[in-house]
């Protein structure tokens, strides 16, 4: 029997519809989430994201501000501007849209960016919390990868978790989150890498596998065990013949989904897994975000 697909676009509109109600009920005493980007550069994936997102606050709601800088912004304008951001009291939440323009440096942007405000959650000071699990915000792809596999009956807890790729914004986090204690936690998890010999050999083992790789199709049916559930967080564009699709392009995922699908017992597709997840975990951040501010202020 194939597998039951994991349908991301609905569990996160589910999470979209849940930020719209909270943030009405913001809205009656007289606040409003706000949600900011700052873009630097000319990147056509960067403004698509950003122009995506600026769409998701329309939807439930939000206030949002999109600050452009030009290719050739300073290191000192650009952190005047994420000051700027950090002061703003109708800003809640913002993010550097990543990646910057290779003359800026990264980190010192991201350890600007006020912790509280750093919906992302690339600020050091958030990451080192995460562990201890008092985190005032997760990683949006980890934590969505995590939601997904909350919401459609699939608690990792007490399962062994394979994840495959350990960078600092997928697979390390994702560790992180699915190896504490609490909810979304509880798992036993294996992180494997570029240098893991015999991947097949750990993946086989996985009661849920999770591909953050950046490499077409790698993982295939063969490597995976019987009943598995398959979390594929891989969106890699690959070329193909116009007349398959227009754009002289598709994207798939880090899993052989065909194959995948005939083994594992749920799955999630590549586009409409993972990738709507993000967004949604950036809006629940905020309204987080919101609240967090709202209580402090005694608003
Ligand atoms: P990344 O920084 O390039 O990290 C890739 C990881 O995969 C590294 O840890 C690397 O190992 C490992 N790896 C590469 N080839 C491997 C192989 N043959 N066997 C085992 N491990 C291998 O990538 P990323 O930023 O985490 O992104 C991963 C994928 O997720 C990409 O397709 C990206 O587009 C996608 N993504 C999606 C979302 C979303 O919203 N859905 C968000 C972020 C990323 P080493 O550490 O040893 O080099």
């Amino acid at each position: 029997m194939p597998a039951k697909i994991i349908d991301g676009k609905a569990i996160s509109q589910q999470i979209k519809d849940e930020v719209f109600q909270k943030t009405e009920q913001l809205k009656q005493r007289g606040i409003t989430p706000g949600l900011g980007f700052i873009l630097v550069g000319d990147n056509p994936a960067s403004h698509i994201y950003v122009r995506m997102k600026g769409k998701a606050c329309e939807e439930v709601g939000f206030y949002s501000l999109t600050e452009k800088l030009p290719a050739d912004t300073t290191q000192e304008t650009l952190l005047k501007m994420v000051h700027r951001f950090n002061l703003d009291p109708d800003i809640n939440g913002f993010l550097v849209q990543l990646p910057l323009p290779k003359h800026l440096n990264e980190d010192e942007v991201i350890e600007t960016v006020d912790p509280d405000k750093d919906v992302d959650c690339f600020n050091p000071y958030n990451v080192g919390r995460l562990p201890s699990g008092q985190e005032a915000f997760a990683p949006c792809t980890p934590a969505g990868v995590v939601e997904l596999l909350l919401r459609s009956g699939y608690d990792p807890s007490g399962k062994h978790v394979v994840i495959v790729g350990r960078s600092s914004i997928v697979g390390r986090p994702l560790a992180t989150l699915l190896s504490r204690k609490g909810r979304g936690g509880n798992a036993t998890v294996t992180l494997c890498h570029s240098k893991t010999p015999k991947l097949e050999r750990f993946t086989k083992q996985a009661d849920i596998l999770i591909a953050a790789i950046g490499s077409p199709e790698l993982i295939t049916g063969k490597m995976l065990k019987s009943g598995c559930i398959v979390i594929d967080v891989g969106q890699n564009r690959v070329d193909v013949p116009k007349d398959e699709n227009p754009k002289g392009y598709k994207l798939v995922g880090d899993v052989h989904f065909s194959s995948a699908e005939k083994v594992a017992k749920a799955i999630t597709p590549v586009p409409g897994g993972v990738g709507p997840m993000t967004i949604a975990m950036l809006l629940l951040n905020t309204l987080r975000a919101t609240e967090r501010r709202v209580k402090h202020l005694k608003l």
